[in-house]
């Protein structure tokens, strides 16, 4: 849709055209080349060039900044189902998420009758499947019961089961004259709570502002692109802090046990919704939250530090699944 709205707003889109090589030759002068794929070659010159290109990384990798989150890491197994069950009524089109010892399975309904479902989990515990990958797949969905009622008459399309690993990382700049970062090309944080859509989405119209102002004013491009940086990396520290203690002890009781005291929870859900770069309010109770998460993990310290210490030990595994039909791996 955003692809189909740029073109209608006057972008060259091209479909099926890929970058292969980015040669920054000046400030404003970068080469790109390009194969469409019908096999033509051509090649297109910038003033600047926003990389987009996600979890690949075209420029982050070309230029050495990508590195592993050293404080979290999971891995993902999942897969596309038909005639799985969905949520009743006007919650028909809803996400659900069920939790389970080793992690948290998503449920995303798409189209056409199809589900998207697919398994979180801690390194580890990928690291233990043996024989088919399917069948480690379903026997991680029976895992909990509600999800499986939903699941256990449902067929998974095309035998198809993918598993993603390593995928917390950050690019240690988000631009320079003449190119910035968006997306999943500078960070990727978890799948949990769905911010990738969204902090992609947002650092894109900021980054767009920049370029716009860089273009007119070269004199203010490095400021901006600071700035831009800062208020990314500022929400994604936000965002962090709620997903690396997802699976832990204290966050699961706190959400378990959700009050509205200091309207706390009401922050977690504006936070949740996107609400999480600019609103002293939200911020204000955000940090009032943290401290109550702080006094709860002193209370139960023994419990904090045995889940602090395995996130860590987790962070540092060397699971590998690379976006790998599973089969294969
Ligand atoms: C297992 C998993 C589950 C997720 N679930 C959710 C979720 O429920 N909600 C959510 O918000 N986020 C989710 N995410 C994250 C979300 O998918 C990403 O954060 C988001 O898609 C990032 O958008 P993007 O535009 O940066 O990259 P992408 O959506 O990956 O788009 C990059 C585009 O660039 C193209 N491209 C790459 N290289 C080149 C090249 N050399 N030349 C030309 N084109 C190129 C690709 O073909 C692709 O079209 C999930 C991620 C994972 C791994």
């Amino acid at each position: 849709m955003l692809f189909e709205h740029a073109r209608a707003c006057g972008a060259s889109a091209r479909e099926g055209h890929e970058v292969l090589e980015v040669a920054q030759h000046a400030p404003r002068v970068t080469r790109l080349q390009v194969r469409t794929d019908e096999g033509r070659s051509y090649r297109i010159e910038a003033r600047y060039v926003i990389d987009a290109s996600g979890r690949d990384a075209l420029l982050a990798a070309k230029k050495k900044l990508r590195r592993k989150n050293p404080e979290h890491q999971s891995a993902a197994i999942f897969g596309h189902f038909r005639g799985a069950e969905a949520r009743p009524g006007a919650d028909a089109g809803n996400i659900s998420i069920y939790s389970f010892e080793h992690g948290w399975i998503w449920m995303i309904p798409l189209p056409a009758g199809v589900m998207s479902v697919g398994a979180v989990c801690r390194p580890d515990y990928l690291k233990q499947r043996k024989g088919r990958t399917l069948e480690f797949l379903l026997a991680t969905l029976r895992r909990n019961a509600a999800l499986w009622r939903r699941l256990e008459r449902a067929e998974l399309i095309g035998n198809e089961v993918r598993v993603t690993g390593n995928y917390s990382y950050d690019s240690t700049r988000m631009g320079g004259p003449g190119w910035v970062l968006v997306g999943d090309a500078f960070a990727f944080l978890d799948p949990v709570f769905s911010s990738g859509v969204y902090l992609a989405m947002s650092g894109a119209e900021h980054a767009a502002q920049l370029v716009d102002a860089a273009l007119r004013e070269p004199a203010t491009e490095v400021a901006l692109l600071r700035q831009l940086e800062k208020r990314q990396r500022a929400a994604m520290a936000r965002f962090s802090f709620f997903i690396y203690r997802f699976n832990g002890p204290i966050l699961r009781q706190m959400f378990r046990n959700p009050s509205n005291r200091w309207q706390l929870e009401q922050a977690v859900i504006s936070m949740l919704a996107g609400d999480l770069f600019d609103t002293p309010q939200v911020l204000r109770r955000l940090q009032l939250f943290r401290l109550v998460y702080s006094i709860l993990a002193l209370r139960h310290w023994r419990r904090w530090r045995a889940e602090h210490r395995y996130r860590l030990a987790q962070a540092r595994s060397q699971f590998t699944g690379g976006d790998t039909p599973l089969d294969k791996v």
